[in-house]
């Protein structure tokens, strides 16, 4: 069963119950645009039938906010859209063929979840652009904006007519947000919060948890300057990144749920030290 949201006049959402993960659809005069794909091919397709039915448009394009897999595994539902996305995206899904999506993991995926992944393939984005990219109608207009912060190349969405911003992962609310990507940058991030509240947006679709407004950026801001504060008093006090696991103190606010969270949780705490150090060196 997809149940759909409707947000506004030309926005619904569906919210993914077991990671808190969203997919949101614009709707345009005469067809449907997609923002993010979720984890699994299956649920897309089951998405994009339901929201084709419900307006009888089709769907002609999908936007990738970022290139982590629970935002772009359900591309292939998508294949004959134009798949938009900045090109620091493209070229880390292109690098993650050598990493994280090796033939063999997602081989394991495949056999260890076919329900949603026996067929799993990667589909990669065609349009590309750095910094702005816009899509528009007489009705509204769709302002894609790289921030990077969470992800080289990580990306968030507005729709200025009708003040809805969708974050991507640039926004996780009342939880932890995941800091731990090789190229995330907290201080970039809090640039991006910036940016996004200058927008002065009045509907807040986040990367995971509930939809919120703009108080919820402000409590990440709050969060991520906790998060400096004691990384810096750490590195200043002499400590090790080697030592941090020692450490049951960062700060941390609800846990996100997805498997393997702790790992996350680590691997951001890892990443503030080094972003963290370059600043204060
Ligand atoms: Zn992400």
């Amino acid at each position: 069963m997809v149940k759909l949201d409707k947000i506004s006049y030309s926005v619904w959402d569906y919210s993914i119950q077991d990671y808190d993960g969203h997919i949101t659809i614009i709707q345009l005069k005469d067809r449907l645009v997609f923002i993010d794909s979720g984890k699994e091919p299956i649920t897309a397709r089951k998405v994009r039938l339901e929201v084709e039915k419900l307006t009888n448009l089709p769907v002609k394009q999908l936007i990738l906010t970022h290139q982590h897999w629970d935002h772009v595994f359900g591309n292939q539902a998508f294949e004959d859209c134009d798949i938009i996305s900045s090109k620091a995206t493209l070229d880390d899904m292109k690098s993650y063929l050598m990493t994280y999506w090796t033939d063999e993991n997602l081989n394991k995926m495949r056999e260890e979840e076919p329900e949603d992944y026996a067929d799993l393939k990667i589909v990669f984005p065609n349009i590309i652009f750095e910094k702005e990219y816009q899509i528009k109608d007489e009705n509204i207009s769709i302002k894609i904006f790289q921030g990077d912060g969470h992800s080289a190349g990580s990306c968030y969405v507005f729709i200025p007519e009708e003040k809805i911003l969708i974050t991507g992962d640039l926004l996780f609310c009342k939880m932890t947000p995941f800091f731990g990507d090789p190229n995330a940058d907290i201080y970039t991030w809090l640039d991006v919060y910036r940016q996004m509240l200058e927008l002065s947006p009045e509907i807040i679709i986040p990367g995971h948890g509930e939809i919120t407004d703009q108080s919820e950026i402000q409590n990440q801001i709050d969060y991520f300057e906790r998060c400096i504060a004691w990384m810096t008093k750490y590195i200043e006090d002499g400590f090790l990144k080697e030592n941090l696991d020692e450490r049951d103190d960062f700060p941390l606010i609800k846990a996100m749920n997805i498997e393997g969270f702790d790992e996350l949780v680590k691997s951001s705490i890892r990443r503030t030290f080094d972003v963290v150090e370059e600043r204060i060196k």
